[in-house]
């Protein structure tokens, strides 16, 4: 990437440019999700999966609907109790004076007030308010957890996971609102498993340290977002456009004769709102998408820093880290202003024209009433009426610009759970005992970025062998060994196991048959017990002692003041490296499987231990086929098959006898220099 001769300055310049590039062509910062743009196609694909999710919780879903059916009710009487008010209790008059007819379900109400004075019907309104406050509530819109929400994805995703809508308040709202929390809830928690899944089976390759921030925050903060499109997407439009139904057929029932225009004012406001807002969406999906690209890159850098902080501080770089931190933390919040100001231009748009619109709605009403057409009660009726129509029409307008960034995380989610299915095959047969051979047949491997880390193998390892595969370093060791488990893909050529193209397998069903350990030993912050029994959840208490044993563990685990039972620090740094290594090694023997690999285990083991190990790995082999990556000749030596392979390619192979006769070896030069050097 950078030239290595340059100066450290034109160096960081170099480094920051690139990092400008990738953020600057809508690239992410991400290896993977490189698609930034999304079209209108996509999204409603998008909206269509996730209304899917529904049918995973159908009695909670028809709880909320049935709960909110209820709540259209005070929403219904409350302009006519208005229009009562107004016109017979503070100006006395009585009933049926204008031709506006009170709709048919104020009915039972009127028989009631028709013939009370004034103060009486006062006392019978307020008890019918008061009632329908307590049980139904006032009408509100958008009621969610409530917290304080900023403009930050943590907030957002806190708010959005325990998110619920209610069309009321009062007791009947509260459980309405309860169950849609519920809902939400378990929908989210539902996904989130599911993601979690799916990136913990991820091929290695993709998901190596710079994906861990992303990861983090696709789990936590994108896939809030889908059971909020859900929701958006199901009960608040459909309550919305039922609310607004019902109060325009109440308009035309009551008002239609006296004033035609008001009822297509009303109808106008829903397409209008919607023609309004809609040419914005496509921008405001696309900064909502570079806006999380750049969230997650932050959430990247910080990852990385804080894991190797020992790494950082002991080369003396936290000042290049902070500033590397501090860019992408600037380019985060630069892209959030982006996102904000789109917004509030298309909700100014919107505002300006649904208030010329409701101005124009006074002015009529007002002439009305001083015609005598209608009373001064009609004013609070309609005034209420039109409200229940232009909210619903004033948010299902802004709705589609507000759902555009939910799709837009959701569409993250959905990526990383269609990208790994292309890789696992699922379908494939499931890989039974592997008992005769591995062949690698013209095999290939590029890593991602370009990198040719093996060329042409040809190799065939047999059951019963102890296979000892040396080169030097970054010679591809590792990389060939991770195609045995499909920790890696061939690029091209093909794994055979026991004669079948790996490929036809499912991946899970290979893993199963092979223990790895690897050359970065890696352990849970939990006890050493639980990391020996997350490879072979059955071993029992003398095979683990085996196992410890083989691996020279013994000592140091009696040693510990709760032996087994102690908890490791974050990766095992609570143990020296020597001892991570051995009981990696112990952990790998713990797994009964087929076949055994092992990365350079013996690096750390002193001559008796790598003694006591390389004979019960020969035991092991009988029944299996251990390959063991190597650099000791005393491990070499004992091998039934050796692998050398210098850049990506085999060299020879043979026994350690074969290969040291031969007249021109490039692996005895290897050994030879090996000698020299220990
Ligand atoms: P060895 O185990 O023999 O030391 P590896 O198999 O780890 O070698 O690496 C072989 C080559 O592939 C090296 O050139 C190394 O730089 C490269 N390589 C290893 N891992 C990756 C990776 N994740 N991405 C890109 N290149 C890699
Ligand atoms: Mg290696």
């Amino acid at each position: 990437m950078t030239d290595s001769t340059a100066p450290e300055s034109s160096n960081q310049e170099t480094r920051s440019s690139i990092f400008q590039e990738v953020i600057g062509k809508n690239e992410f910062d991400d290896r993977i999700d490189t698609q930034s743009d999304l079209n209108t196609l996509e999204a409603l694909r998008i909206i269509g999966r996730s209304l899917r999710q529904i049918s995973s919780e159908p009695k909670l879903f028809s709880a909320k609907v049935i709960l909110e059916l209820g709540l259209i009710v005070p929403a219904l009487y409350l302009p006519w109790l208005g229009k009562i008010v107004i016109d017979n209790v503070l100006q006395q008059q009585p009933f049926n004076t204008t031709e506006i007819e009170f709709p048919p379900f104020m009915q039972p109400v009127l028989t009631i007030v028709q013939d009370q004075d004034p103060l009486q019907i006062m006392l019978t309104v307020s008890t019918i308010f008061i009632l329908g406050m307590v049980v139904l509530g006032m009408r509100t819109y958008g009621l969610s957890a409530g917290l304080h929400e900023g403009q930050d994805a943590a907030t957002q995703a806190e708010n959005r996971i325990s998110a619920s809508y209610s069309e009321g308040s009062g007791l009947w709202g509260l459980a309405a609102f309860m169950v849609g929390v519920r809902l939400t809830q378990r929908l989210a928690s539902r996904l989130r498993t599911r993601l979690f899944e799916r990136l913990s089976r991820m091929p290695m390759s993709k998901l190596d340290d710079q994906r861990i921030g992303d990861s983090i925050y696709r789990v936590m903060y994108d896939v809030p977002m889908a059971p909020d499109l859900f929701l958006q997407l199901t009960i608040v439009p459909f309550f919305m456009m039922l609310n607004a139904g019902i109060n325009l057929y109440v308009l035309q029932y009551s008002y239609g004769e006296v004033s035609p225009e008001l009822i297509w004012i009303a109808w106008a406001t829903v397409p209008v709102a919607f023609l309004i807002t809609f040419p914005f969406s496509g921008a405001i999906r696309r900064t909502s998408q570079n806006k999380r690209a750049a969230g997650s890159a932050t959430t990247n850098a910080m990852e990385e820093s804080v894991s190797n902080v020992a790494a950082v501080q002991s080369l003396g770089a936290t000042g290049e880290q902070s500033s590397r931190f501090a860019d992408r933390s600037e380019e985060s919040f630069r892209r959030e202003r982006y996102f904000i100001a789109v917004v509030i231009v298309c909700s100014c748009i919107f505002a300006a024209v649904s208030g010329i619109a409701g101005i124009y709605v006074i002015i009529l009403v007002s002439d009305l009433i001083i015609d005598g057409v209608m009373s001064p009660g009609d004013y609070a009726a309609l005034i209420g009426i039109f409200w229940s129509i232009a909210m619903p029409a004033a948010y299902l307008g802004a709705y589609w610009i507000k759902i555009q960034d939910v799709i837009a995380a959701v569409r993250r989610v959905f990526f990383f759970m269609d990208f790994e299915s292309e890789e696992d095959h699922k379908d494939g047969d499931e890989c039974t005992v592997i008992e005769r051979q591995i062949t690698f047949e013209n095999v290939g491997y590029s890593y991602p970025n370009g990198t040719r880390a093996l060329t042409d193998i040809n190799l065939s390892f047999k059951f019963g062998d102890l296979v000892a595969i040396v080169g030097p370093t970054g010679s591809g060791k590792t990389t060939l060994a991770y195609l045995i488990p499909a920790i890696l893909q061939p690029t091209s050529g093909r794994v055979l196991i026991d004669g079948r193209d790996a490929r036809e397998f499912n991946i899970e069903s290979i893993r199963r048959q092979v223990s790895y350990v690897l050359q970065e030993h890696t352990f849970l912050s939990t006890t050493i017990r639980h990391n020996l029994l997350l490879a072979n959840p059955n071993a029992t208490e003398p095979q683990m002692f085996d196992a410890l044993e083989t691996a020279g563990c013994v000592d140091f685990v009696a040693e510990l003041p709760n032996g087994l039972d102690i908890r490791l620090g974050r990766g095992g740094d609570t143990l020296s490296v020597g001892q991570q290594q051995r009981l990696s090694i112990a952990r790998g023997l713990i797994r009964d499987a087929p076949v055994l690999i092992l990365d350079e285990p013996t690096a750390a083991l002193d001559p008796q231990t790598e003694h006591f190990l390389l004979r019960s790995l020969r035991r092991a082999a009988e029944h299996r086929l251990v390959v063991v990556i190597a650099h000791r000749l005393s491990t070499i030596r004992q091998a039934d098959q050796i692998v050398f392979i210098e850049d990506g390619r085999v060299q020879e192979t043979g026994t350690h006898n074969e290969l040291m006769v031969r007249s021109t070896s490039a692996y005895r030069e290897y050994v030879e220099l090996q000698n020299v050097a220990t």
